[in-house]
C-alpha cells in the first residue's frame, strides 16, 4: 500500500478520535502528523476539551448530522466502558427533567431533544424509561432515565493520544495562521496528501476558513469531590434563560462535575462567583446526595472552578470536503458545539469515509490516464 500523508490539525478530542481512526486503517497506510496549539494536559479558554463533562446526552434533531454521528458513536463509548477500563470512562444512571416553561429559551432549545419522552435514542442507550409524573420535581413536566456515561476526560484524552502513538501518529506543537500552512508541515518532510481542519473555534480566525457562523457559547463548571450517586439534568432553571443545572461523576476518581450555563457569544474565560455559587446552590438542591451530611453547599469540596467555550456553529458541525485554497484536498471537521465526545466516534468515521472517498477518486483518475 502505498502512504497516504495526512496532516490533523488541532489535537482536542476531534483530532485525537480521527487520528486514532485512520491510524488503525487496515485499507490504507496513513502517515498522520498532529498538529495543534494545545495538546492533552493543557487547561485553556481556546481548548474546549478538557473542560467537558463528559457525557452522553444527545441533542441532535431527527434527521439531522448531528443525531447521525451521536447515534453512531454510541456503541464505541459503550464498547469502551466494557473492554477499555483505562481509557476513564464509566456507565451512570442518568435523570433528565425537562420543565414546560423552559420550552424556546437558550437551554430550552438545548435540551430540546434531550428531555423529550419519545426521544430517537430510546432504543439507543440501555434502559430507557420514562418516569412517573408523581415523581417528579414539582417544576418538572417530562422525567426520563437510561443508562449513559461519563468521561474522566483528564483520562480519555491522554488515553487517545496514547492510542495515536502507539499506532504512529506523530505530534507536534504549532500555531497555523492557515489551514494551507499545514500541508508542508508532515513530519515526513514531504507534501500531506489531505489536512484534517478539527481546530474547533480555531476555524473562525484560520485565514483561509474564517468561518462567521462559528461562535463560543461559554460554560462554567465546578468540579468537587462529592458524589451524587447518579447523573441529573434540567432544561432550565428560574436564575436566568441561559443556565441550567447538571451533575457529573467522572470516571475513576476524576470528580464530580457541576454545571451549568450556556452563554452564547461570551469568550469570558474567568469564572464568575456568582454563577459558581448558584450552579452549587441549585445542584445541592436537584440532588441532595451530593450533601448527605448537611444538606448545604459548605458540604461541597472543591477540586476548581473551570470556563470552557463551547465550539457552536449555526447548521451544526461542519464535516465535509473541498479543495483548499492551495488546491489540496482539505476535510473539515469542526464545530461540535456541546456535544463533541457523544458525536466523536460518528464525526471521525464519516471523516475517514470522507479521506476515502478523496482517494478512491484519485485512483479513478489515475486509472483513465
Ligand atoms: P477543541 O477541544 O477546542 O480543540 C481544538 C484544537 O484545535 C485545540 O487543540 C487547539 O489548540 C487547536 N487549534 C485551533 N486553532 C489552531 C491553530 N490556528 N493552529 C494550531 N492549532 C489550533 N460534549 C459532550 O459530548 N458531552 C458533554 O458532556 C460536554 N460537556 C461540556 C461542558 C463544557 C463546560 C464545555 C465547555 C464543553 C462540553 N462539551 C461536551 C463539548 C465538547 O467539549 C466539545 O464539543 C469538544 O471538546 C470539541 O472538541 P474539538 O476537538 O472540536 O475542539
Amino acid at each position: 500500500m502505498s502512504e497516504v500523508r495526512i496532516v490533523v490539525v488541532g489535537a482536542g478530542v476531534i483530532g485525537l478520535t480521527t487520528a486514532l481512526t485512520l491510524a488503525r486503517s487496515r485499507k490504507h497506510n496513513y502517515t498522520i502528523t498532529v498538529l495543534s496549539k494545545h495538546m492533552p494536559g493543557d487547561y485553556d479558554i481556546e481548548y474546549a476539551s478538557p473542560w467537558a463533562g463528559a457525557n452522553y446526552l444527545p441533542v441532535g434533531t431527527r434527521g439531522s448530522l448531528l443525531q447521525k454521528l451521536e447515534q453512531a458513536t454510541w456503541p464505541e463509548l459503550e464498547r469502551i466502558v466494557k473492554e477499555v477500563p483505562e481509557a476513564g470512562v464509566h456507565f451512570q444512571e442518568t435523570i433528565v427533567y425537562g420543565r414546560k416553561k423552559d420550552e424556546g429559551t437558550p437551554t430550552g432549545e438545548w435540551f430540546r431533544e434531550l428531555v423529550r419522552e419519545d426521544a430517537w435514542w430510546r432504543d439507543v442507550v440501555p434502559n430507557f424509561r420514562i418516569l412517573p409524573r408523581s415523581s417528579l420535581p414539582p417544576d418538572c413536566s417530562t422525567g426520563t432515565s437510561f443508562t449513559s456515561v461519563c468521561i474522566n476526560t483528564a483520562i480519555y484524552l491522554p488515553w487517545l493520544l496514547g492510542q495515536c502513538l502507539k499506532h504512529g501518529v506523530v505530534f507536534q506543537r504549532a500555531i497555523l495562521p492557515s489551514l494551507s500552512s499545514a500541508r508542508t508541515l508532515h513530519h515526513s518532510g514531504k507534501p500531506a496528501h489531505i489536512i484534517i481542519n478539527c481546530t474547533g473555534l480555531g476555524a473562525l480566525t484560520l485565514a483561509d476558513v474564517k468561518d462567521t457562523n462559528v461562535y463560543p457559547a461559554r460554560g462554567q463548571i465546578v468540579l468537587v469531590r462529592n458524589a451524587p450517586g447518579a447523573m441529573y439534568t434540567v432544561s432550565g432553571t428560574d436564575d436566568g434563560a441561559d443556565e441550567a443545572t447538571y451533575v457529573m461523576q467522572r470516571a475513576a476518581g476524576g470528580g464530580t462535575i457541576l454545571g451549568g450555563c450556556l452563554q452564547a457569544g461570551s469568550w469570558e474565560s474567568a469564572p464568575d462567583p456568582n454563577l459558581a455559587n448558584r450552579i452549587m446552590q441549585r445542584s445541592v438542591e436537584l440532588c441532595p446526595a451530593l450533601v448527605p451530611r448537611t444538606g448545604k453547599v459548605t458540604e461541597l469540596s472543591v477540586v476548581r472552578h473551570g470556563v470552557g467555550l463551547r465550539p457552536m456553529r449555526k447548521g451544526g458541525p461542519r464535516v465535509e470536503r473541498e479543495r483548499g485554497v492551495d488546491g489540496g484536498w482539505v476535510v473539515h471537521q469542526y464545530g461540535h458545539g456541546g456535544y463533541g465526545y457523544q458525536s466523536s466516534w460518528g464525526s471521525a468515521w464519516e471523516a475517514e469515509r470522507l479521506v476515502e472517498g478523496i482517494l478512491g477518486e484519485g485512483e479513478r483518475e489515475r486509472a483513465k490516464l
